[in-house]
């Protein structure tokens, strides 16, 4: 690992409409640990919900804005059209049966390159994979109170496809501007790795001559890239804005820090340092128990938990 690269997948953020919906999905039935309750920094009407490993490792998390009034996604070009998920590969008999008995529309398991994989949707109609890996040990701290034994559950990210017109151009950007590495080309489908590779350090780019998605409920809003400290993510930043991208200010996200940019597809990215990480305002044992605010909207917080449905933390209890 060299500190002045991209590291991997910092975390994927999508569009949920039901809040409690999908409380119940990822924390009870995939038996992910809501890390952190807020609400969308730049609009404090919607919450955000932050789904990782017990710990928030940084690779391991999901996390959804919440709009009950959203249109649905539509999948397209300049999209992610499916984020997988590692399960260990002989937890792949445990999750059929568990996705059976929740009711939970699958297909497979399917053998793939990368493994066995379970394709299912979540509530909202998102793509998502679950891959049985064998080599995930080191990737997540799976969540000791969760719902699903420890033995069986799920070990962060494996990677995301997203589905862009020009192969050429995002392949390009993730090669020599994010310095990322090609590992596969096929006839419409080519591999790129951060780092030295592996689960949590995968992207797919797919190409596609369908016109363009649109953002919604069931479909992601950006793919955050992890860098080990703000220096390597001022140094990303210089590089695109010499190469003539937009990219926004350093946003302090409290959790972490955020640049933003749209590569030549159009999928939003984001570079987002490895720390301070969640535990910064909350310990370990009680993350994502309540609303946490970031300092300057602490002063709203009355208005703010007055706009916000209300929700019921799933008790881990009653999904096991
Ligand atoms: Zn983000």
């Amino acid at each position: 690992m060299k500190r002045d690269r991209i590291l991997g997948i910092h975390h994927v953020t999508a569009i949920s409409r039901d809040p409690q919906e999908n409380l119940n999905f990822y924390t009870g039935i995939l038996g992910l640990r809501l890390v952190k309750i807020s609400v969308n920094q730049d609009d404090p009407t919607a919450y955000h919900f932050f789904y990782a490993d017990e710990q928030g490792t940084p690779g391991t998390d999901i996390t959804f804005f919440i709009y009950p009034n959203a249109s649905k996604g539509v999948t397209g070009a300049g999209q992610v059209k499916e984020v997988s998920l590692n399960i260990p590969s002989e937890s792949i008999d445990y999750w059929l049966q568990r996705l059976q008995r929740y009711g939970v529309r699958f297909r497979g398991p399917r053998r793939t390159d990368d493994g066995l994989a379970i394709d299912l949707e979540d509530p909202d109609g998102l793509n998502l994979r679950l891959i049985g890996r064998s080599d995930i040990e080191n990737i997540a701290k799976p969540w000791r109170k969760g719902p699903v034994p420890r033995e069986h559950a799920i070990r962060g990210l494996f990677g995301v496809l997203i589905s862009v017109d020009s192969c050429r151009h995002s392949g390009w950007f993730l090669e020599e501007v994010l310095g990322f590495r090609k590992i596969y080309e096929g006839p419409s489908r080519h591999r790129y790795v951060a780092d030295d590779g592996g689960p949590s350090k995968i992207i797919d780019v797919e190409c596609t001559d369908t016109s363009p998605g649109s953002i919604g409920y069931g479909s992601v809003h950006h793919v955050a890239w992890r860098v080990k400290d703000p220096e390597t993510q001022i140094m990303y930043r210089e590089k695109l804005e010499k190469l003539g991208f937009y990219v926004t200010p350093v946003i302090d996200r409290k959790w972490f820090r955020s640049i933003y940019f749209r590569e030549p597809g159009y999928v939003l990215y984001e570079i987002a340092t490895d720390g301070p990480g969640f535990q910064i305002d909350e310990p370990p044992e009680e993350l994502g128990t309540k609303l946490v605010l970031p300092e300057w909207l602490e002063d709203r917080r009355e208005a703010i938990e007055r706009s916000l449905p209300k929700i019921n933390i799933p008790n881990p209890e009653n999904w096991r």
